[in-house]
């Protein structure tokens, strides 16, 4: 099949790109660059049945493709808060290019969502049923309202016109080629203990995350773009939780580091827990995270130690 991955040269989407060639597809990739970067989809530019398109779903697009999948969008608090209005344009706008697309070319479309769209969840863990906690107007709403709305543009192309729609709601998810400089939990703690830095730990860090490696991501995505008769939303995420300060004293263990743990101000509307339900992905996609928590740390570990040059104990 020819399938287009929109945010291809980012975290997720380079690693699902390659995951698709190696199942022997033609791939697409979309990607304006805003956080993707060249570097990560390098070594498939020497592939014939991949194709680099720098384009902004923002803007329409014709392509003639079997299926979509729609990830383009900033992940990373700091960078979708960096230009909110172009992040909810990302969310709404793109959303609507791309079902239009798929709409005219009759291909399946799986829209990446987000566990934000649970919000600050005051049911725990989230199952695909509850509807959410979310703030309409705080500074994660551009990126947790658009995502909503991006699930509703889905369904309403879907029920409206038919189109053939996968929505996956994606709990935070870590890995290789993950930006150094994106702000997130898991890169900042690694990239802090390898130089020797402070841990920066947000609040009282009694807050917690569950983290998912990305090759076990990536297979959800696949297995859920194949399901026949299911339209989704399904979470995917591993259910191993922990609070961000347990956290920080994992990744100082697991890199030898001597870095110190500071407490820094929580960010407004930070989200005091999240744990995803996955009870439904392993019913109808046979689905269930597979790596520990553990393993890929230390994969991500050796990753950005190679990228920053610093040696480990
Ligand atoms: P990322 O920032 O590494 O990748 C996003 C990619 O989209 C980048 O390559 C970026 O350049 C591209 N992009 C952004 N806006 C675009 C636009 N307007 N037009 C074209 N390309 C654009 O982030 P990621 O972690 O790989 O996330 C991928 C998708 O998964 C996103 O939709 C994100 O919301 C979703 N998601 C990720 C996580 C996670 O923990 N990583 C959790 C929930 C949801
Ligand atoms: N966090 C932290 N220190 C950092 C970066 C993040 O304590 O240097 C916290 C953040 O406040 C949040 C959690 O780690 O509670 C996860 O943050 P991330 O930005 O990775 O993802 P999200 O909040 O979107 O789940």
């Amino acid at each position: 099949m020819r399938v287009l991955v929109t945010g291809g040269a980012g975290f997720i989407g380079s690693h699902l790109c390659e995951r698709l060639l190696g199942d022997g597809h033609e791939v697409v990739c979309l990607d304006n660059f805003f956080t993707g970067t060249k570097q990560n989809i390098m070594r498939l530019l020497d592939d014939h049945r991949f194709e680099l398109v720098r384009h902004d779903i923002i803007e329409p697009i014709l392509l003639e493709v079997d299926r979509v999948f729609n990830l383009a969008c900033p992940a990373s608090p700091i960078h979708y808060q960096y230009n909110p209005v172009k992040t909810i344009k990302t969310s709404v706008m793109g959303t609507i290019n791309m079902l239009g697309l798929a709409k005219r070319v009759r291909a399946r479309i799986l829209q990446a969502s987000t566990s934000e769209v649970y919000g600050d969840p005051q049911v725990h863990p989230q199952p695909e049923e509850y509807w959410g906690n979310v703030n309409p107007i705080g500074i994660r709403s551009c990126y947790d309202e658009g995502k909503r709305v991006a699930e509703t543009l889905m369904m309403d192309y879907h029920r409206q016109n038919g189109v053939d729609i996968r929505i996956v709601r994606i709990f935070n998810t870590y890995g290789p080629r993950m930006a150094v400089n994106d702000g997130r939990v898991v890169s900042n703690f690694i990239v802090q203990a390898l130089k020797g830095e402070d841990i920066t730990v947000y609040g009282e860090g009694q807050q917690t995350r569950s983290f998912c490696y990305v090759s076990d991501l990536v297979d959800g995505l696949v297995r859920m773009m194949a399901c026949d008769g299911f339209t989704g939303p399904v979470n995917l995420g591993n259910p191993a939780e922990t609070t961000i300060l347990e956290f920080a004293k994992r990744i100082i263990a697991l890199t030898g580091s001597r870095s110190r743990i500071v407490f820094k101000p929580l960010p407004a509307d930070d989200p005091k827990q999240r744990q995803p339900d996955i009870r439904l992905a392993g019913e109808k996609l046979g689905w269930t995270p597979r790596v520990p928590v553990e393993q890929g740390l230390r994969e991500t570990i050796d990753y950005f130690s190679a990228l920053l040059g610093t040696s480990q104990p």
